[in-house]
Order: C-alpha cells, then structure tokens, then sequence
C-alpha cells in the first residue's frame, strides 16, 4: 500500500470508535444523516490527493463555504472596502449570535453567520441568481471542478432561516446589506447547500494553503495576497468561539461546517479535508477535530512547533 494512504488510514482508525457529539438538528435536513460517515482527504503542493475513509461520501459545504466567499469579495472589491462591511475580529460568541458592532452594526468577521451574510451580500448580483451563480462558479474554481447545490438542503435551510433573515435585516438597517434582504439570504442557503467530498475539501483549502494556485488545476484562482488575508482570519476565527483551543491544541488555520465537514490547511504544505457529523456544542465536528489533533500531532504540523 501508498505509503501515505496506509498512514491517513493509520490516523483515521485511531479516532474511529470516538461517537461523542450529535448532528445539526436545527436543519430538519442536516438531522437525517448518517452519523458515523468518517472520511480524509489530504494534498499536496503538486497536486498529488489522498482520500481514505467514506472519500465518495457528498455533504453540504455550509460555514467552509465562507471564507472562500469572503476571498470572493476580497477580490472584487478590494479589501478596504470589504472591511468597511465586516470585520476581522474574533466574536468569543456562538456562529450564530445576533450581535454586531456597536455604532457601526458591522460584523465582527465573514467567518461567523452575520459575517458571511454580510460578505454573500458584497458579491455582485444584481439579484439572487446572479449572485448565487457567481458563488457557485467561484467555489467550483476553488475546488477544481463544477459543484452542485443540494436543492432540499437549500429548502430545508430557507424554511427555518429565521434567524439568518433576523441578522439579515438588522444588518440593513445599519446600511451593511444593501438591496433586498432576501436576496442576500437566500443566496447565503444557497452556498451553504453546496455538495462537496473530503477531497473537494482538501483541493479547496490547498488552493490557499499555495497562494491561491489550486493544487489540482494550476489555475490562479485569487492573488496570493488574498489567499493570505483569508489564511490570516481563519487563524483567529475559523472555530468561532473554540478558535483559541483549537490554535494551541491542533495550530492549523481551519473552518468548520455544521454537515460535519472541517478544512484545514499548513502554508506552502498541504491541504486538508475531513467529514464526520456528530457536533460539539460551537457545531464543530467532534471526530474530525480529534482526527486533525492527531494529524498534526503525528506530523508535527502545529504552526508553532520547532523544526
Ligand atoms: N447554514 C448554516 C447556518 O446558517 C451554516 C452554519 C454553520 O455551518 N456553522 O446556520
């Protein structure tokens, strides 16, 4: 066996008996998985996956969609504007918190709901399907190949978005979405219903893990200062309100996802990609957080570890 496939297997064993967590049960949708999926991909800076595990196994993108969007707006638009809409703060609050900055009613970060739906609302439209289209074509560059919506997640999500709506007017009434509401919010369930793998994963998070080349393509997707701003925010905010434990336990630049998905990422060495449903209580995977521990553990991939 793939020398490198016989060790990902090796680590995915080691956590494969851990069922601690439960699923996403406030996405009617999200609730109907199967829970013990575990799965890894892994690639490297010539483009070389590999997935060991359930790697056929299709999820919803949902929050890992939202630094790729913010990389999106970044390019758009440029990052003092985009930071005049959202900023770069950790919130030290749950994903789905209703607060935002006092005075300016910005977000704190895109990596938090208010933040992404801010940042979903910066992406050029006008209205739902252009905008929405944009983002799925951007996300399907990040991942190397054409992504598809999961049409009843997208459903299942608009039906009991209320909170999202919520933060989606507040935020218009401070002047940071601009335009319909809903055409911001839908577009937001739009790009959380995304259908990924574990090996879309990895190819997405080696894409800025290299500078904004993605690994599989050799397309330059965004700029290497992109790459980086959004590297840069994930190091402080991708676990919301667990991203200081995560830092000193696992010390990858990470984002999480309420499928169960989780993408992490070593500058210029690898990409990342896991699936595992069962939730913590800051809806991070619980199994996919302890596989990556011991990733980085085994490995010695910890940012700050000396070599
Ligand atoms: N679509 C989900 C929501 O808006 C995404 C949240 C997440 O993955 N943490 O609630």
């Amino acid at each position: 066996m793939d020398p490198i496939h016989a060790m990902l297997a090796g680590v995915l064993d080691d956590v494969r008996d851990r069922d601690a967590g439960d699923l996403a049960g406030y996405i009617p949708e999200l609730a109907a998985a199967e829970p013990d999926r575990l799965a890894l991909a892994v690639i490297g800076p010539r483009g070389r996956l590999t997935a060991v595990g359930d790697a056929d196994s299709a999820f919803t993108i949902q929050s890992m969609s939202k630094p790729f969007v913010f990389a999106l707006a970044l390019e758009a638009l440029g990052r003092d504007e985009v930071l005049r809409f959202v900023g770069v703060e950790p919130s030290g609050e749950p994903f789905n918190a209703i607060s935002l900055e006092h005075g300016t009613g910005r977000p704190a970060n895109p990596l938090i709901n208010a933040g992404a739906i801010a940042t979903t609302g910066l992406i050029p439209g006008p209205g739902l399907d252009a905008r929405s289209g944009r983002i799925l074509e951007g996300l399907s560059r990040f991942a190397g190949r054409r992504l598809t919506v999961d049409e009843s997640v997208y459903a299942s999500e608009s039906a009991t978005g209320d909170r999202n709506r919520a933060l989606g007017h507040l935020m218009r009434s401070h002047g940071v979405i601009l335009g319909e509401v809903s055409d911001t919010v839908e577009a937001y369930f739009r790009q959380c219903s995304v259908l990924v793998t574990v090996s879309d994963v990895a190819v997405m998070a080696g894409t800025l893990a290299f500078g904004g080349r993605n690994p599989l393509t050799g397309e330059q997707v965004i700029s290497e200062r992109t790459a980086r701003d959004v590297i840069s925010v994930m190091t402080s905010c991708g676990m919301y309100d667990a991203s200081g434990s995560w830092l000193l336990r696992v010390g990858l630049p990470a984002k999480s996802g309420v499928a169960g998905g989780l993408l992490a990422l070593a500058p210029s060495q690898f990409g990342v990609g896991v699936f595992s449903p069962r939730l913590d209580a800051h809806g991070n995977s619980t199994r996919g957080q302890l596989l990556l521990e011991r990733l980085s553990d085994v490995f010695g991939m910890h940012m700050f570890e000396q070599h």
